[in-house]
């Protein structure tokens, strides 16, 4: 049986991660962009992002993809739930942080803050950071080699493709403040002492 507890419970984390993107990329819609770097690799972004999500969202409604499965013990998908209820805390309140300084893809908007409370506080990237745990938590609960890695497989892909280039768009405009930012903190975790890379 494909449609599992532990699918469903998935599929329910997918489809919450959905609605509170959706919420928030309402509230920024008419924000007025000053600076915007979509370029070919930015669109291909998207593309990949696609690709990451189909694979879990059919695998519980077809048996297409049963001939890569495999088992875990017992307490994973636990943990796996815990996990993604934890990524999907960091994923609201990073958007909740941001605010209007939120945006989908490398822009930047008028007015643009430098946003250094809540999450931001110590660590720099704490959306992505959202993104990877919860591509962890999906490996745990969905038991398929396709369909549980594709997200972290794919976010990979765009976290080497962004990271950079979104740390020099952020130091080009805000020069000094973002670079001093970023020696305070850590890209993906707290640092775990003042002045070591994170
Ligand atoms: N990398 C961040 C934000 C992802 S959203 C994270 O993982 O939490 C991407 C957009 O957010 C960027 O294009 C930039 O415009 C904006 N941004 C990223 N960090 C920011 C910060 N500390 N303050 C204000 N805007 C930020």
């Amino acid at each position: 049986m494909l449609l599992h507890p532990w699918n469903i419970a998935f599929l329910a984390g997918f489809i919450i991660r959905g609605i509170i993107r959706e919420a928030f990329e309402g509230r920024v819609k008419g924000n007025e962009k000053i600076v915007s770097r979509i370029d070919a690799r930015e669109k291909m972004v998207t593309v990949i992002v696609f690709i990451g999500n189909l694979l879990p969202t059919i695998y519980p409604f077809t048996p297409w993809l049963s001939f890569a499965d495999y088992t875990l013990p017992a307490f994973v998908p636990w943990c796996g739930a815990a996990l993604m209820a934890f990524a999907l805390w960091l994923f609201w309140r990073s958007h909740a942080d941001l605010g209007a300084n939120w945006s989908y893809t490398l822009e930047m908007r008028k007015g643009h803050e430098l946003v250094r409370h809540g999450v931001y506080r110590s660590i720099r990237h704490p959306m992505y950071t959202s993104i990877w745990l919860f591509g962890l938590a999906q490996g745990m609960l969905l038991e398929n080699w396709l369909a549980g890695w594709s997200a972290f497989a794919t976010f990979a892909v765009i976290y080497l493709l962004r990271a950079p280039r979104e740390e020099a768009m952020m130091c080009e405009y805000f020069g000094e403040e973002y670079r001093e930012y970023m020696r305070q903190t850590g890209r993906l975790f707290p640092r775990m002492r003042a002045g070591s890379e994170g």
